[in-house]
């Protein structure tokens, strides 16, 4: 990748074998997040991409090597590097697909999607939230629910990082309880690692 970064965080976005009209829906939940996350009171700015081909085969290998919830290795993401710029990726896949069945394997509760270090997999598919709030697990994000019943631990009714986020639950923006916006702030700005 050469060309340059112009905000310090990047989320290259990618599906494998889903239909073309989940695959518009995935999309256009992915590139609203950039919309979504500059407004107050968060105010943060990313970028969204498509991931360029040359690099699929990187992600067979991210998800490979990925042991939730352990994380994986960063040297695995040095393909995909750009000046200047922390780089992510989210992918998108159907419930049955390989990498989706590694995923609950490796946390039964990861129903909808999960994240990996730097890789977010999603497949809970038509859902926006589900896609938001593994995106907002790059970015700092923690769950605001407890282990064993699932119940809330923030107190923003409509937190999306409660248990599993749906329209219904979640709604219109602004829907990130302020502790996860102040890490999710410090992070894109740089303050935090
Ligand atoms: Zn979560
Ligand atoms: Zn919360």
């Amino acid at each position: 990748m050469t060309s340059a970064c112009d905000d310090n965080t990047l989320i290259f976005y990618h599906v494998v074998g889903i239909d073309p009209d989940e695959e518009s829906g995935f999309i256009n939940a992915v590139t609203r997040l950039p919309q979504i996350l500059v407004r107050p009171p968060l105010g943060v700015e990313i970028q969204v991409r498509p991931l360029p081909t040359q690099a699929y085969g990187v992600v067979e290998s991210i998800a490979s090597g990925c042991s939730l919830p352990e994380g994986i290795s960063d040297a695995r993401f040095e393909l995909l590097d750009v000046p200047g710029c922390r780089t992510f990726i989210v992918t998108a896949c159907r419930n049955d697909h390989p990498l989706a069945q590694l995923a609950r394997k490796g946390n039964p509760k990861a129903v909808w999607g999960a994240t990996c270090g730097r890789f977010a997999l999603v497949y809970n598919l038509g859902n926006p939230y589900g896609v938001w709030h593994e995106a907002l697990h790059l970015l700092r994000a923690q769950d605001c629910y407890t282990a064993d019943d699932d119940g809330p631990t923030c107190e923003l009714q409509n937190c999306i990082m409660q248990y599993a986020a749906t329209h219904e639950t979640v709604g219109d923006w602004p829907f990130l309880c302020a502790p996860n916006c102040d890490r999710v702030r410090r992070f894109v700005r740089g303050i935090a690692p």
